[in-house]
């Protein structure tokens, strides 16, 4: 069984996002896996208009690029923090941009993500602020048959054994824990794991998974189930 979320507004429509950002690559990937996350997101392009936003609606978290085409990321900030509303701060920033401001986040920020990112790194990274805030939007720990998956100290255990994953081996089985019976597509795996900014063949999906499964266990195969043709899914014994 996988523990359910809570959504921090309530009601029935998912957290709401507000994500300012200029690049369509980004503001796409963004708003196509937050909201098959659940999440609610409304893009702004340019930094007045985030600002316009943010005091139209409510938000329980805003996702802020640094490099912006009118006001920039670091003025944004702190023209939100100058209203004393504390939503979840999450900048956005290139390597070369990152600065003592950033990295001090003496501007307010919550927290700093550099691009290219991963989107599991981007959730993990949500999933934090939210807790942080005390709106305890999902439990830390995911069970599925005789696995327990904890995302805040990244240990994995099968069968009361700790199991060690590589990074990218555990964000392959956090995914599947939290979607059972949910079938990925392999493009679907390399974009939401490896990230958009990753260029490469399809095979490399086929590698992790196969390691996955030894650690865990599933030989012969019946938790993560390939489908032949399209990718894998995850099955937890009822
Ligand atoms: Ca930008």
């Amino acid at each position: 069984m996988v523990m359910s979320r809570h959504s921090p507004s309530g009601g029935s429509s998912g957290p709401r996002i507000l994500v300012i950002e200029d690049e369509p690559t980004i503001t796409e990937f963004l708003k196509t896996g937050l909201a098959y996350e659940g999440y609610e997101v409304i893009v702004a392009l340019d930094g007045k208009t985030g600002l316009d936003l943010f005091r139209e609606k409510e938000f329980d978290l805003i996702i802020l690029d640094i490099m912006l085409p009118d006001i920039d990321g670091f003025e944004v900030c702190r023209r939100i923090r100058e209203t004393g509303i504390e939503t979840p701060i999450l900048m956005l920033t290139a390597k070369k941009e990152i600065s003592d401001r950033v990295t001090g986040l003496d501007i307010g920020a919550d927290d700093y993500m550099t691009k290219p990112f991963s989107f599991d790194e981007l959730l993990a990274r949500m999933r934090a602020l939210f807790r942080r805030a005390g709106r305890k939007l999902e439990s830390a720990e995911l069970h599925a048959t005789d696995i327990v998956l904890n995302t805040d100290t990244r240990e994995v255990f099968v069968r009361g054994k700790r199991v060690y994953l590589t990074p990218t081996e555990f964000s392959l089985l956090e995914l599947f824990m939290r979607h059972p019976r949910r079938v990925f597509t392999r493009n679907t795996l390399l974009n939401r794991v490896w990230g958009y900014h990753y260029i490469g063949g399809t095979n490399i999906v086929d590698v992790h998974v196969s390691h996955l499964r030894d650690k865990i266990g599933d030989r012969p195969s019946r938790l993560i189930r390939t489908h032949y043709g399209v990718g894998y899914a995850f099955y937890p014994e009822a």
